[in-house]
């Protein structure tokens, strides 16, 4: 293909992203993550993945596109800003919830737009294979954010773009067309060790590492038994998730609030300090289509409960 049909290509991509409402948008090669790979097997290697087994599944899908599609060429990467303008109270005494879980699950919201600028890309470019990502099978999001120059890894890990921080979630299309990457950008976390030193469980380990076993969002969502004793009192009233590293990122002092009308904070949020009396049926019906629900009625209870304890 020619230099002037890639850039034609990459510009239609580009302004499909920008149509559906996508912050950002930037390509990687889809190729082997060859700095990831040891990283990842380091990061296994010291059970950072506590009981979250499944990330040590697929670990050649995990570090190569081409296995989990077929005849790829491209990771396009996109990102969505969801730093909301109203915020829960954040007292030391008030019940938290992460920010991205305060309305509709970004998975259907994501999904839906990504497979909406698929669709316009095919449209426009003709006939392309490909599959589009949500948090939903073993793909990097992070390292391809990083690569496709969406921001810079900081050291609590998160990726940190320049104009809109960190609260954004990250979505991927894996597909066979062929386009221009656009790079890495550089880090500015300089000397900064702000998230480091605000972590409340010590779970980031160093810079650019996080023990995942340690971390409050795996206790309160994807740890599925009792939250063991030692993070009594050290939870800072997180019950579904955690923000902390990020709230202290000055990055995010540049955060401007969303305009998604489905991220706005479900009612039944507003009133958390009445979630002790929570029914499982009226917990399944007021948040049917909210993040919170993975962790099922057992689960919130249990987070409840020991933070009460
Ligand atoms: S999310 Fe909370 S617990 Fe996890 S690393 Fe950040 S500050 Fe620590
Ligand atoms: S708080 Fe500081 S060190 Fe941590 S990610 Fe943000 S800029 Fe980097």
């Amino acid at each position: 293909m020619n230099k002037t049909a890639k850039e034609n290509h990459k510009n239609i991509v580009k302004l499909s992203a920008q149509k559906f409402g996508f912050d950002f948008c930037g390509i990687s090669k889809a190729d082997f993550l060859e700095e990831e790979a040891p990283l990842l097997e380091n990061w296994l290697n010291k059970n950072y993945n506590g009981k979250m087994a499944y990330m040590a599944n697929h670990f050649d899908k995990r570090l190569d596109p081409r296995k989990l599609v077929e005849g790829a060429k491209s990771v396009i990467t996109v990102i969505l800003n969801y730093f909301p303008e109203e915020r829960l109270p954040e007292g030391e005494n008030d019940i938290k919830i992460s920010k991205y879980a305060y309305g509709t699950d970004y998975h259907f919201i994501m999904k839906e737009k990504l497979k909406s600028m698929f669709a316009e890309i095919q449209a426009q470019i003709g006939d392309i294979e490909g599959r589009v990502f949500v948090d939903s099978a073993p793909v990097m999001d992070k390292a391809w954010a990083k690569k496709s120059g969406a921001g810079w890894m900081g050291k609590n890990t998160n990726i940190i773009n320049r104009k809109i921080g960190s609260f954004f979630f990250i979505g991927e299309i894996i597909c066979d067309l062929e386009l221009e990457p656009d790079g890495p950008i550089k880090d500015y976390c300089g000397t900064c060790t702000a998230c480091i030193d605000a972590c409340p469980t010590d779970a980031i380990t160093g810079p650019y590492e996080v023990d995942g076993s340690k971390c409050i969002s795996y206790l309160t969502i994807e740890l599925k038994e009792a939250i063991p004793a030692e993070f009594k009192g050290k939870m800072g009233n997180w019950a579904f998730g955690c923000d902390i590293c990020q709230d202290v990122c000055p990055w995010n002092s540049f955060a401007k609030p969303h305009n998604i009308t489905d991220f706005e904070i479900n009612p039944a949020l507003q009133k958390l300090g009445d979630w002790e009396e929570i029914t499982e049926e009226i917990f399944n019906k007021v948040l049917k289509l909210s993040p919170i629900k993975r962790t099922k009625y057992e689960g919130i209870k249990r987070n409840f409960s020991f933070l009460k304890s």
